[in-house]
């Protein structure tokens, strides 16, 4: 018999997943391109040419042993320091090496940073609407998560519910922005906010609370929007970032985490989650892939065709009479539903239209369309969500 916890997750495979695998079936019926899948967060647009350059560079001009090597458990220090250098640089940070550690992707460094921190019993609070995987990495830790309920119709983080929550028992705070799902970027005013919370419930209980910022959507904001670096307004700030969606490398499962020297208890923090890198089997960061970062850790994203598709969408969406979040970072649309979330997406997928429900973000009411997809799709499959909008009443 296996854990209990894994039969659990078995029997309940993520809904976004699920989607997915529909999306398979649904093309091998009617032809790809006649399925509309926006259900999972998978950029459709290549690396850039600096990346497959960079890793040919790697491959022809630096000593193999070194490029496939081990190396210490938090990265290979000449690439820490880069990354430091480069956020330095950006944000006007005043980071060394000593605060970065590679992880495999952000998925990695939550996992590290949480096992590091997390005694069983531990509280952890999130602000819905969030990305479904927390509670599973919280609870791989025997930690508790809670969720603190939707702010609307800003999505910014509900703080006053979130301060009520507070209890001795919060370790950690998980933020991420610009936010899947919503695409919503904390602003400053937030941050500070929260900042001015926590330091008040940490002096009040005498504890340490530390807020994660999940941030692998940093680099993907619009309009020139600047998504402030939440270090700078919130001391225990420790901040996991990757390079899946920015660069599209999903699958090369490379990011790092940024422990700066200002949080309680640094050193302690820092060589705990280096150990939590070795004894979680990761042991490292790839190394091939820690190499070719260091060459595009300038490397900046062409966001034009997200853009493109982010306005495609919400003009088709909202021209059909549905309200939608207009998102300022990510590449996610963030849609009301006119009924039950679940009961809709279902409706959709007779249009081969593949969208994820709201619940699985701990939010009904909504659905989240990842339009990280060809422009050809967002095109295509309006015609169906029209048919939907006439369905439910709601073509204008
Ligand atoms: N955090 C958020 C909010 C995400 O949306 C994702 C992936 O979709 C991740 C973390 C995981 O990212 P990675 O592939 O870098 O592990």
């Amino acid at each position: 018999m296996i854990s209990a916890e894994m039969t659990r997750l078995a029997h309940s495979n993520s809904a976004i997943r699920a989607m997915f695998e529909e999306g398979n079936r649904l093309a091998s019926i009617y032809g790809r391109d006649k399925v509309y899948d926006f259900s999972l967060g998978n950029p459709n647009f290549p690396a850039p040419a600096q990346v497959k350059d960079a890793i040919l560079d790697v491959l022809n001009e630096e000593e193999s042993t070194f490029v496939h090597g081990y190396m210490p458990n938090s990265g290979y220090p000449d690439v820490c320091q880069a990354i430091a250098d480069s956020l330095n640089r950006r944000f006007g940070t005043d980071f060394t090496g000593g605060n970065i550690l590679m992880t495999v992707g952000a998925a990695g460094g939550l996992n590290v940073i949480l096992k590091t921190l997390l005694n069983p019993g531990d509280q952890v609070l999130v602000f819905a609407p969030y990305f479904l995987e927390y509670g599973n990495y919280v609870r791989n830790y025997g930690g508790e998560l809670a969720v603190v309920p939707p702010n609307l119709p800003t999505f910014q983080p509900n703080l006053e519910k979130f301060e009520q929550m507070l209890t001795p028992a919060t370790k950690a705070v998980i933020i991420n922005t610009p936010n899947n799902p919503t695409g919503v970027i904390y602003s400053e005013q937030t941050l500070e906010k929260l900042g001015e919370i926590l330091e008040r419930k940490q002096a009040e209980f005498g504890t340490s609370i530390y807020v994660l910022s999940d941030e692998p959507y940093r680099e993907l904001a619009y309009d020139g929007a600047q998504v402030p670096y939440v270090t700078k307004y919130y001391r225990n700030t420790i901040v996991g970032y990757s390079w899946s969606k920015s660069l599209s490398l999903p699958g090369e499962r490379i990011g790092y985490l940024v422990i700066p020297s200002e949080i309680d208890e640094y050193r302690l923090v820092f060589d705990a989650a280096a150990i939590s890198n070795r004894v979680l089997g990761f042991v490292n960061a790839p190394s091939l892939m820690q190499r070719v970062v260091k060459r595009c850790v300038d490397c900046t994203t062409d966001i034009g065709p997200y853009d493109a598709n982010r306005r495609a969408l919400y003009d088709g969406l909202t021209a059909c009479g549905f309200e939608c979040v207009f998102p300022q970072g990510a590449f996610y649309m963030w849609m009301k539903t006119p009924v039950d979330d679940k009961a809709f997406v279902e409706a959709a997928k007779a249009y081969n239209i593949l969208i994820v429900p709201g619940a699985s973000f701990a939010c009904p009411g909504y659905v989240r369309i990842a339009y990280c997809v060809a422009p050809q799709t967002i095109t295509n499959s309006l015609d169906g969500f029209k048919k939907l909008a006439e369905k439910y009443g709601l073509t204008k």
